[in-house]
């Protein structure tokens, strides 16, 4: 397994790859890689010939508030479980490599940001598309692996392909679980004891809200009541947003029909979780 930080090194290895007839699959990640990450490598492993994983915690993608310094970090760890999942690069660049002193481009989008995170992190999908096109560029996969566990996202990333005619498949993996049901996170690791303990509570009131679902309750704003109650019984959980949105353009629905995102935003202490389910 190689590790690079150079744009060029990678972009020619991987020409090189294809020059061979080759396959080959991204998974872009920020690191500090657990079983979710580790589900979308064997994913790609499985149905590519070779696997590029770029970590890059994305200063673009945080808002001035947030915790891109506190973001945990630690490559020699990520590298072995890289190594372990049969990935053949791990594309790693410092960020001067990716943000040049004169950058000024960008790519963003309409209505599909603006709700659920993108209401409450305004820059987020911004630098979430503008480096994810840029490792397109870098890294001309023929296929990206992206988590459900970031919904919204996946719903950009599909949609910006589309909109900007990426020649590339972007497949979505499902959410993997602790044995508690929490979705597994690298801002876990954040969580004292007892956060952790009560951090349950988003995956349960989605429980909630979909075995009501499946009694037969059609109304948006009853699932979100339903999720809503739930996480209110939690001393340290604090709502973000509380979201039944069609899954296709992310817009708020009434009526739990098509394809649907059921979609939370948690604060348990002072860290914000997400969770979702989604309907097809
Ligand atoms: P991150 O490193 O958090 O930016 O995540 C990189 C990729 O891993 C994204 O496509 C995430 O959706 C995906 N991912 C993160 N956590 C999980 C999880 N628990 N299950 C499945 N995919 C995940």
């Amino acid at each position: 397994m190689k590790i690079l930080g150079s744009i060029q090194e990678t972009r020619n290895l991987v020409k090189e790859w294809k020059a061979q007839g080759l396959s080959v699959a991204l998974v872009p990640t920020m690191g500090y890689l657990h079983e979710g990450h580790k589900s979308l490598m064997e994913r790609a492993r499985k149905e590519n010939d070779k696997v590029v994983v770029s970590i890059f915690v994305n200063p673009m993608q945080f808002g001035p508030n947030e915790d891109l310094e506190a973001y945990p970090r630690d490559l020699n760890r990520d590298a072995k479980i890289c190594e372990a999942a049969g990935v053949d690069l791990i594309f790693h660049p410092e960020v001067s490599e990716m943000y040049g002193p004169d950058f000024h481009g960008f790519v963003d989008m309409t209505v599909l940001p603006e709700k659920l995170c993108g209401a409450s992190r305004p820059v987020h999908f911004k630098g979430v598309q503008t480096v994810v096109t840029k490792l397109f560029h870098i890294i001309p996969a023929q296929r990206a692996y992206f988590g459900q566990k970031d919904a919204q996202q996946l719903a950009i990333i599909r949609r910006m392909v589309i909109d900007l005619d990426f020649d590339i498949e972007i497949i979505g993996c499902p959410i993997i679980r602790e044995e508690d049901g929490l979705a597994k996170s690298s801002r876990n690791t954040y969580l004292s004891e007892e956060e952790r303990r009560q951090a349950v509570i988003l995956n349960e009131s989605l429980n909630d809200a979909m075995c009501a679902i499946e009694a037969g309750e059609k109304d948006a704003a009853k699932v979100k009541e339903i999720i809503t109650a739930k996480l209110n019984t939690c001393p340290l959980a604090k709502i973000d947003y509380v979201e039944v949105v069609s899954f296709d353009n992310i817009q708020p629905i009434e009526k739990v029909e098509g394809a649907v995102l059921i979609a939370i935003a948690v604060y348990i202490g002072t860290t914000r979780l997400i969770d979702n389910r989604i309907i097809m």
